[in-house]
């Protein structure tokens, strides 16, 4: 039986039928209701089939509320697409995807939900239309998995295309990782979740810091040149994201990304890899600092990441030798911060720092720190507020290399003098979790000779 369309829906003879938001009334009251509504109605082959403005969702699940609130969250994601892919609304109002949400994957086959043009998948696919999706073991990842595969059909639907595997997976997962408040019903898609409990199975962060434990990270390039089968595990998924991460929220990149990508999705259907190629020719003069920041990037990120105050920005073209004295001003509330310093191995550095800087300034005890830290607490194995250094390698050969470099960072305090046996630039922070960043102020003035 294939899935009732909605003019019959209707006339279907009903076995229960509820109006989960709006005025409790009859159907009629339904088109003109103010507020978004769901349908629910259980359907002649056993399955139950909920309906809203943009979303059937078929399932063998009992429906309960967490269930229904998987339309509803739908309907107000298509505004959050229609925005971030620059859809205007006329467009997409009218849209509707149909999706199963599965326990038993031989019953929606049997009743040609899924049909023979769907491939074997792992936890959801998008076909047209048509969604599909295994039930999951938290609401959270339920509720992620819906938004990944809707994010597909939106760029599918709308414009056309998906683009290469890194972009596609990239910003489905960006889209769908979220918060859902259970009490307001409101949604915030394309979110950086701020601890693990925020996002249950979701483990993006997690993979991404034992891949750089176990030096396997991939390489920025390496992350843009996925081929069409890399998704099969879990990690290219990460790893999409992190890319996407990267490029979308820098103030830098963020429009050569969309206007390369967005436009040229549908001409570029079956030579989706050319778009990677032509965003990267017009990055070409700072890819190099590119990878730079990548690695710095990707170094730093954990939960509670913020775009804005931890995004690196290295230019290659500006660095100095050691041999010449340099000031620079470290920001207290950002991250990783270059030096403009080049180091070679074997180079003697000499630094030296002053100032202080108050951590957690919003806080009730804000606790004023000098380049040497607050010894109560520790991040990273040095006290919080401390100077401390990473040396990000910039000499990766020509044929690029394929692995990002894993980075120790080390202290610097108010002085420090050392003959470095790593070459790269130098980047300084203030030490502390990525997560309480924002609500810092004042800066070290910082000299090297
Ligand atoms: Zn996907």
């Amino acid at each position: 039986m294939r899935i009732q369309d909605a003019s019959a829906f209707f006339s279907t003879a009903l076995a229960y039928l509820s109006l989960l938001w709006g005025v409790a009334a009859g159907p009629q009251s339904f088109v003109a209701a103010q507020a978004p509504v769901a349908i629910v109605e259980r359907l002649d082959n056993g399955l139950s089939q909920i309906t809203s403005q943009h979303l059937k969702l078929v399932t063998d699940l009992p429906v309960t509320p967490e269930i229904t609130d998987l339309c509803k969250m739908f309907d107000q994601a298509m505004a959050q697409w229609g925005k971030e892919f620059q859809v205007p609304r006329s467009q997409w109002i009218d849209g509707q995807a149909t999706a199963c949400l599965i326990v038993d994957r031989k019953r929606f086959t049997d009743l040609q939900y899924i049909t023979p043009e769907v491939p074997t998948f792992r936890e959801g696919y998008q076909l047209q239309d048509r969604l599909f999706m295994l039930e999951q073991p938290s609401a959270y990842y339920r509720r992620h998995l819906l938004l990944h595969e809707g994010t597909h059909w939106f760029l599918w639907r709308f414009l056309g295309g998906n683009g290469p595997p890194w972009f596609s997976e990239g910003m489905c997962e960006m889209m769908a990782t979220h918060q859902w408040s259970e009490q307001s019903g409101s949604l915030r898609m394309n979110w950086i979740p701020t601890d693990r409990e925020s996002a249950p199975l979701w483990g993006r962060f997690k993979m991404i810091r034992d891949a750089m434990a176990s030096d396997t990270a991939p390489s920025l390039d390496r992350i843009l040149q996925y081929s069409d089968t890399a998704h099969r595990t879990d990690e290219p998924y990460a790893w999409s994201w992190a890319a996407m991460i990267f490029f979308s929220k820098n103030s830098r990149y963020r429009n050569a990304l969309y206007e390369n990508f967005l436009p040229n999705l549908r001409s570029h259907v079956g030579s989706e890899h050319k778009l990677t190629q032509d965003f990267k020719d017009r990055l070409q003069k700072q890819w190099p600092s590119i990878q730079a920041e990548w690695t710095a990037f990707v170094n730093d990120l954990d939960y509670g990441f913020s775009p804005k105050h931890s995004l690196p920005e290295i230019d290659l073209n500006v660095l100095k030798p050691t041999s010449i004295p340099n000031h620079v001003t470290i920001e207290s509330e950002r991250g990783w911060q270059s030096t403009g310093i080049r180091l070679n191995q074997g180079d003697r550095v000499s630094i030296t720092a002053s100032g202080s800087v108050v951590i957690r300034e919003a806080s009730p005890n804000p606790w004023e720190s000098e380049p040497q830290g607050i010894s109560l607490q520790y991040h990273q194995g040095f006290p919080l507020g401390k100077l401390i250094a990473i040396v990000v390698p910039i000499d990766a050969p020509e044929n690029e290399s394929s692995t990002t470099a894993r980075l120790t960072p080390f202290a610097i305090g108010k002085k420090h003098a050392w003959t470095s046996n790593l070459s790269g630039v130098l980047l300084l922070k203030v030490n502390e979790p990525s997560a309480q960043l924002f609500d810092n102020a004042q800066a070290f003035e910082v000299n090297s000779n």
